[in-house]
């Protein structure tokens, strides 16, 4: 793959300062405010990982560093919960209910948010699908719509880290209200206490990282998403990471695993 381009690493720093990912977060016709440079060979990865294993980091990383766009389901579920009561649907509003709780989304309504939202699919800069798919429904379906504009994921990076490790990152683990940059009170801490570095915005804790939600999220992992390690094993896809450690020591060994 040729991530390691000097134009892709500018071009990913561009899109990190940038880019507002509108065509994935609000759907419809909203465009992108830096549209993606066509590529010959735009990556398309997937990640996987529990909750708390550091995903989020590593996808603003592989972003910048890659110049691909990171393609989040929990974020298009954060910004539908940022509409008023009247612009959001009863089915958002349905989604939103198992959210808060830590409860996996029901497939059919997470699928209808990424059909609506193919053209990022589409995208021939490339994605990161982050979040998403994560029961086996939802890869197979994924499958299919790929498989219908014959387009090909490259690689499927799956992060582990022991479940210890995991509890004290995510009751540390705080988000920019505004960007949704993601920062870690000992790990990662911003140069100001509860200022995100990027744009000033509020650090907050997410509603899903209280302990009585990490608790339900973990084992809507254990059920319904650690089965698709195996999936895409069987497809030949699965790049297994250690989490353990510094961000950018991680960042390096995903590198080093996508060169290889
Ligand atoms: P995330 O930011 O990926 O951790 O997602 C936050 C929450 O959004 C999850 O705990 C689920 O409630 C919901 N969610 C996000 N993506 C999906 C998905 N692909 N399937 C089901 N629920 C999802």
């Amino acid at each position: 793959m040729q991530h390691r381009a000097t134009s892709d690493r500018e071009l990913g720093d561009t899109m990190n300062e940038k880019n507002d990912r509108a065509a994935w977060i609000k759907a419809g016709d909203a465009q992108c405010s830096i549209p993606a440079k066509p590529r010959a060979l735009p990556p398309r990865l997937i990640l996987l990982g529990a909750p708390g294993v550091g995903k989020g980091t590593q996808a603003e990383l592989l972003c910048a560093g890659l110049g691909v766009c990171q393609l989040s389901t929990g974020d298009v579920l954060r910004a539908a919960k940022c509409l008023c009561e009247t612009e959001r649907t009863p089915a958002i509003n349905d989604a939103l209910s198992y959210m808060k709780r830590g409860d996996l989304v029901p497939d059919d309504t997470v699928l209808n948010l990424v059909r609506e939202r193919m053209r990022c699919l589409r995208c021939r800069g490339g994605f990161l699908l982050d979040g998403f798919p994560r029961t086996v429904p939802q890869a197979k379906a994924l499958g299919e719509l790929l498989e219908n504009e014959t387009i090909r994921i490259n690689a499927v990076l799956n992060y582990t880290l022991p479940i210890a490790t995991i509890v004290e990152r995510l009751s540390g683990r705080r988000t920019c209200a505004n960007c949704k940059a993601v920062f870690h009170v000992s790990a990662r801490p911003p140069r100001v206490i509860d200022v995100c570095d990027h744009c000033g915005g509020k650090l907050v804790q997410r509603e899903d990282d209280r302990p009585e939600a990490v608790q339900v999220r973990m084992a809507a992992y254990e059920h319904s998403t650690k089965p698709l390690i195996e999936y895409y094993a069987d497809h030949g896809l699965i790049r297994t990471i250690s989490a353990e450690g510094e961000p950018e020591r991680i960042y390096e060994r995903t590198l080093a695993v996508l060169d290889a």
